[in-house]
């Protein structure tokens, strides 16, 4: 098992004034803080395994916010006598599960946002304790109980330490199990832990977004914050992409098979097989209008490009069908509680003719990713014999996607 996530949700949580609900069942948006503070983890395809540490008279609570996802949760467990103490719980009870990496959040942090958990994640290949930090934007004064300001304290090196933490599991465990068995229960984060068994424990950048809920105003900014995210923004996304065709850098009237009569091999565009004098070349299937698209979509959700999702040098993507491809960057989409609303390819080239097959170039693009064909768009053109595609060196690709996605950020 690789990376287990726990949430601490055990608290009491009168201060945020919401009602008789402690603060992490309190309703933002349609749905409990709770819900929200652990549902990008069961988005993340690295989490094997989300726990939930809760005050055990909240287990009917508990019931009902996570309703929706209770099959994919392990069964919660009951809480101590405060957070550090219910942290040793939770450590203990995915100890038989033998997991790599744990991850613990706080459940009044419920806009922790993908890049955070991907961060925290990616230093833990490297260190033991990762803790996503924000710079203090105010000035820091020491003040006395009358009131008065006795000093500016410097704020030079000091940030707010969020969650989710990372640790190595054994390390944070057998640290937990120490302190409890030293008496020591003032530990206010787990990271602290490390820093008393003199461990190293790096910083990675968290999110302006992931606040912790604590008081009555801070549960009605999260409210306000819900609201907005609730309104999907459009955003646009381009592609482009070149594939040349085999053999490489041969003009036309060099290339007798190019002026061949019948198709002698097949290129795939947009999803389909299309026969040729000559192939594309490429890791995957080449299938330059699909490359397009796929980065028109991460784009749009400002996820990076498709080499760094399919490296060319992974051995898994030889010869893939590059639906694959196009199929991670909808998920992705999904994932960010996005929706495609209009796709748009050109192809440029020469040869071969694309006109027969646009309408089966568009309800394979449809199909992948799951629209109507009123959304998706296949068009050609050529380049008038100039460039390389003019001399059917290769095909380019251009693409946009147009995603509507939850703001807030
Ligand atoms: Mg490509």
């Amino acid at each position: 098992m690789d990376t287990a996530v726990l949430i601490a949700a055990a608290g009491t949580g009168s201060r945020a004034g919401a009602g008789s609900r402690p603060k992490q069942y309190a309703d933002i948006g349609g749905e409990a803080v709770l819900a929200r503070a652990l549902r990008p983890f069961l988005e993340c395809p690295h989490v094997t395994a989300v726990q939930v540490i809760i005050n055990q008279e909240h287990d009917t609570l508990y019931r009902e916010a996570v309703a929706r996802f209770e099959n994919r949760l392990l069964p919660p467990v009951a809480g101590g006598g405060n957070r550090q103490d219910s942290v040793r719980r939770g450590l203990e009870a995915l100890a038989p599960l033998g997991p790599r990496h744990v991850l613990i959040h706080d459940a009044a942090r419920p806009f922790v946002t993908s890049g955070v958990i991907g961060r925290v994640l990616a230093a833990l290949e490297r260190c033991q304790g990762v803790v996503p930090v924000e710079p203090l934007a105010d000035t820091l004064k020491q003040v006395d109980p009358g009131g008065r300001i006795l000093a500016t304290a410097g704020r030079t090196g000091l940030f707010r330490a969020q969650t989710p933490q990372g640790f190595h599991f054994p390390l944070i465990l057998a640290l937990h199990q120490r302190a409890a068995n030293e008496g020591r229960f003032d530990f206010t984060d787990d990271a602290a832990l490390l820093e008393w068994a003199g461990q190293e424990v790096v910083t990675v950048p968290g999110s302006p977004l992931n606040t912790k809920i604590t008081t009555a105003e801070d549960l009605a900014a999260a409210r306000q914050q819900a609201e907005r995210a609730a309104v999907l923004e459009p955003r646009t996304g381009t592609g482009f992409d070149v594939h040349r065709f085999a053999p490489t850098g041969t003009a036309p009237e060099k290339r007798p098979e190019a002026r061949g009569p019948s198709g002698t091999a097949t290129v795939f565009l947009c999803g389909v097989p299309i026969p040729h004098v000559s192939p594309l070349e490429g890791h995957s299937d080449a299938d330059a209008g699909l490359h397009a698209l796929t980065d028109a979509l991460l784009g749009a959700l400002g996820d990076g490009d498709i080499g760094e999702h399919f490296p060319p040098n992974d051995p898994r993507w030889k010869g893939a069908a590059s639906s694959i491809f196009l199929a991670e960057a909808a998920r992705r989409v999904a994932a960010r509680g996005g929706r495609i609303v209009h796709t748009d390819v050109t192809l440029i080239c020469e040869a071969p003719k694309i006109a027969p097959y646009r309408a089966a170039m568009r309800a394979a693009i449809a199909s992948v990713l799951g629209l109507s064909e009123s959304r998706v768009s296949v068009k050609a053109t050529t380049t008038e014999t100039l460039g390389f595609t003019g001399r059917r060196e290769g095909i380019a690709a251009l693409a946009s996607a147009t995603v509507l996605l939850p703001g807030g950020d």
